[in-house]
């Protein structure tokens, strides 16, 4: 039985990771090494010669992670933003354009407007909600439409089916960052997607330990195209690293149940209470994408935004009273964090397109215990 026929607990515990033949090691072993010795000049024992070009746990890594997402071909990296400058600098040119999200991740969105951009890269942001939007942003030069879906951190929903439609249309490709969402609960490969782009420093990480990030692709020739640049600018992560995103991504079904199953209960809780004027979560029946995330997630994730009552000093206020959610930047762990995005993760966004309303909390749910959670907030929310 091969890793296709493999269901995705199978895949995340087994793909790429067989016992090492001569021995035995139950768990890939992590490979601290920069060199491979040669038996005879070009001889190469295992096919390694140098660890920023290759090195055996990265490489199980990222036969893992192509896998889980359903691609051919997957490439590791030392952050997530390494693995969208290795992307962007794959496929773009001097003149091209690329179309991004008017809600994109704040790092992708400074990596192609202030850094791109000096390379001669062409940018337009437009609301991927709205497809017609989308379509007339494209030109004969957009080689890339880059999409987020769940978004941070107002949780919007865009139609990966639709956007890759539009994409090819204009003979460009579709980028799709899957880090809220994780192989788990979406696979943009399936849906239409060229590209699929992790910070596999949250949830595939899933422990808050590490820093990474990574592409996957199907298609072999921009698979050759990314591989070259992956060695070409050799923004690799090192054994350890890969070895703990290789260990997170093992857990990542079960953690994505409960980080979804706790979730659930919070937007609940959330719902009911009356220091609470709006709860923000895609598998709320009337979030504006909650059609489209059923069709095209497992389940709505753990990532839940809500507005408060009183306002900017409310939403400060309770970030700086839970105890069991930690006030942090980040996502996707073990456990739970609280963050004002107007002060920390998208303070220097005020003032543009992509300024978020200040009475907005967003919480990383966690796996502790449902209890703990809500009694923690419903401390931090009381007068
Ligand atoms: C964190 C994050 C990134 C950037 O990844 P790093 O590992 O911090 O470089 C990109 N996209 C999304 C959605 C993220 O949450």
């Amino acid at each position: 039985m091969t890793a296709d026929g493999w269901g995705f607990e199978t895949r995340a515990i087994h793909a790429g990771q067989a016992p090492d033949p001569a021995t035995g090691d139950v768990v890939v072993p992590i490979h601290q090494t920069s060199t491979f010795a040669q038996d005879g000049v070009g001889g190469l024992r295992g096919g390694y010669e140098y660890s920023r070009s290759a090195n055996p746990t990265r490489t199980a890594l990222e036969e893992c992670l192509a896998a889980l997402e359903g691609g051919s071909t997957g490439l590791a990296f030392a952050s997530g933003l390494a693995a969208e400058d290795t992307l962007l600098r794959s496929v773009c040119r001097p003149g091209d354009h690329v179309v991004v999200p008017d809600d994109a991740y704040g790092g992708t969105y400074r990596l192609i407007a202030r850094v791109l951009d000096r390379w001669g890269v062409t940018h337009t942001a437009v609301p991927l909600g709205d497809l017609d939007a989308v379509a007339a942003a494209t030109t004969d030069r957009t080689r890339l439409v880059w999409c987020e879906t769940p978004t941070n951190p107002l949780l919007g929903v865009a139609d990966v089916a639709a956007l890759a439609a539009i994409a090819h249309d204009a003979g460009a490709r579709l980028a799709v960052d899957n880090t809220f969402a994780s192989p788990y609960l979406q696979q943009p490969l399936a849906l239409g997607a060229d590209v699929v782009v992790h910070s596999t420093t949250k949830y595939l990480g899933g422990h808050s330990d590490v820093v990474g990030g990574a592409l996957v692709v199907a298609d072999d020739g921009l698979a050759d195209e990314l591989r070259f640049h992956q060695n070409a600018m050799g923004s690799i992560p090192g054994p350890f690293d890969s070895w703990l995103v290789l260990r997170g991504a093992k857990t990542l079904a079960v953690r994505m149940e409960r980080h979804c199953d706790n979730a659930e209960a919070i937007v609940a809780f959330l719902d009911e209470h009356p220091a609470v004027a709006e709860v923000l979560y895609p598998g709320r029946p009337d979030h504006p994408g909650h059609a489209v995330a059923a069709r095209q997630m497992r389940r709505f994730g753990g990532m839940v935004s809500f507005r408060l009552v009183g306002g900017d000093e409310a939403a400060v206020r309770a970030c700086g009273l839970t105890q069991v959610f930690t006030l942090a930047e980040s996502l996707g762990g073990v456990e739970s964090l609280i963050e004002h995005p107007a002060r920390m993760t998208h303070a220097s966004v005020a003032g543009s397109a992509l300024e978020v309303p200040a009475d907005l909390v967003r919480l990383s749910v966690g796996i502790e215990t449902l209890d703990d959670l809500r009694a923690d907030l419903d401390r931090a929310l009381s007068p």
